[in-house]
C-alpha cells in the first residue's frame, strides 16, 4: 500500500485509524524487510500480509499517521526525497500546487488549450496536465516551464516550503526510527529518473543513501522511483538501484507482489484520497482481479475491448 499525504484534503486522521483497524483485523501487517526477507526465500509469510509505505516525507506524516501507527503497533516505511528534508527545496509539484492554489489569475492558456482558474475543477486540471508535461521532459526543461507557468501565474514562491508542504525534521525522523518506522531512499531531489543523465541519476540514487545512512547511522537497503509509474524507471535506472546497494525498489504501478516478484519493480496499490469503497475494493484484490481479467480480455479480443 502506499499514501502520501494525510490531513483533511488528503487522507483524514479519522479515515487512516479505520484504515488501520481493518487491515489489523482482516491482514497481517508486516515490515517491508520481512517482505525482502520473504522474497529471497528466507521467510515465510502468510498469503493476506500486508506492508505500508509513506513516499516523499512530509511533516503530516508525523502528525496525524505515526501515532495512529504507533497505537495499533503498526510497522510502515517512508521513502525520504534527502534534499527536501535536509530544508533546501520545495518538492517541485509543489511549486505548481502553490502557484495554482495562490494565483489571482482567472484563466490560463497552455498548448492552446484554456484552463479556467475561477473554481476549483479547473485547478485540479491545469495541474494533472502540467504534471503531466513536467514529468515527460528533462530536469531543466521542467525547471524552466515551472519558472514560467509562476510568471504567467503571477505568483513568487517563498523560499522554503509553506507549512502545508513542509518537510519532516530530522529528529521527527529519528524518533520515528526507534518506534516502529524504518525509512528508505526516495532520491535527493524528486526527478523522473528515466529522464536524466547517467550521471546524475547516480547522484540522485546513491547521494540519498548516503545522506539517510549519515544520519540513522544504520544501512538503508529501500528504494522508491519518483513518479513510479511506468517510463519513469527503466532497466538501466533497475540496475543503477541494485548496483547502490539497495535490496528492493517500489514503483507506484498498481498490483500486488508474490514469491517471483521482481523486488526492483514492487507493484503498490496508492490509496491517496480515495473513498472506503475503493479502499475495501484494492485491499481485498478485487481491483488487480478485475485488471487482470480486463487484460486476458483484450488480449483474446486482440484490442477490441
Ligand atoms: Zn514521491
Amino acid at each position: 500500500m502506499a499514501y502520501h499525504r494525510f490531513g483533511e484534503d488528503y487522507v483524514s486522521r479519522e479515515f487512516l485509524e479505520d484504515q488501520i483497524k481493518y487491515l489489523k483485523k482482516h491482514f497481517c501487517p508486516i515490515g517491508l524487510e520481512l517482505f525482502i526477507e520473504f522474497l529471497c526465500r528466507r521467510a515465510v509469510l502468510k498469503a493476506n500480509s500486508v506492508v505500508l509505505t509513506v513516499d516523499d516525507g512530509y511533516q503530516d506524516f508525523y502528525r496525524l499517521a505515526f501515532p495512529i501507527l504507533r497505537k495499533y503497533e503498526f510497522p510502515a516505511t517512508v521513502f525520504l526525497t534527502t534534499e527536501f528534508i535536509d530544508k533546501r527545496i520545495w518538492l517541485w509539484h509543489d511549486i505548481l500546487n502553490f502557484g495554482i492554489k495562490n494565483t489571482a489569475n482567472t484563466d490560463f492558456t497552455l498548448d492552446g488549450r484554456v484552463f479556467d482558474l475561477t473554481n476549483q475543477q479547473g485547478k485540479i486540471k491545469l495541474k494533472s496536465h502540467l504534471d503531466g508535461v513536467c514529468t515527460s521532459v528533462s530536469t531543466t526543461e521542467r525547471d524552466e516551464l515551472i519558472n514560467q507557468v509562476l510568471k504567467e501565474l503571477g505568483v513568487r514562491v517563498p523560499e522554503q516550503p509553506t507549512s502545508e508542504y513542509s518537510p519532516l525534521t530530522w529528529n521527527q525522523i529519528l524518533e520515528m526510527s526507534r518506534n516502529g518506522i524504518s525509512f528508505g531512499s526516495h532520491t535527493r531531489t524528486h526527478p523522473i529518473l528515466s529522464k536524466l543523465p547517467t550521471e546524475e541519476a547516480l547522484y540522485e540514487i546513491g547521494g540519498s543513501k548516503k545522506r539517510l545512512e549519515e544520519v540513522l547511522q544504520r544501512e538503508v537497503l529501500s528504494f522508491c522511483y519518483p513518479n513510479g509509474k511506468e517510463g519513469d524507471f527503466n532497466e538501466k535506472v533497475k540496475l543503477m538501484v541494485k548496483e547502490a546497494g539497495f535490496t528492493c525498489a517500489m514503483s507506484l504501478i498498481y498490483g500486488m507482489n508474490s514469491l517471483g516478484s521482481d523486488p526492483y519493480e514492487l507493484r503498490r496499490m496508492a490509496l491517496d484520497a480515495r473513498s472506503y469503497i475503493h479502499f475495501l475494493h484494492d485491499v481485498s484484490g478485487f481491483g488487480v482481479m478485475r485488471e487482470s481479467i480486463h487484460k486476458m480480455k483484450t488480449k483474446v479480443l486482440g484490442g477490441q475491448n
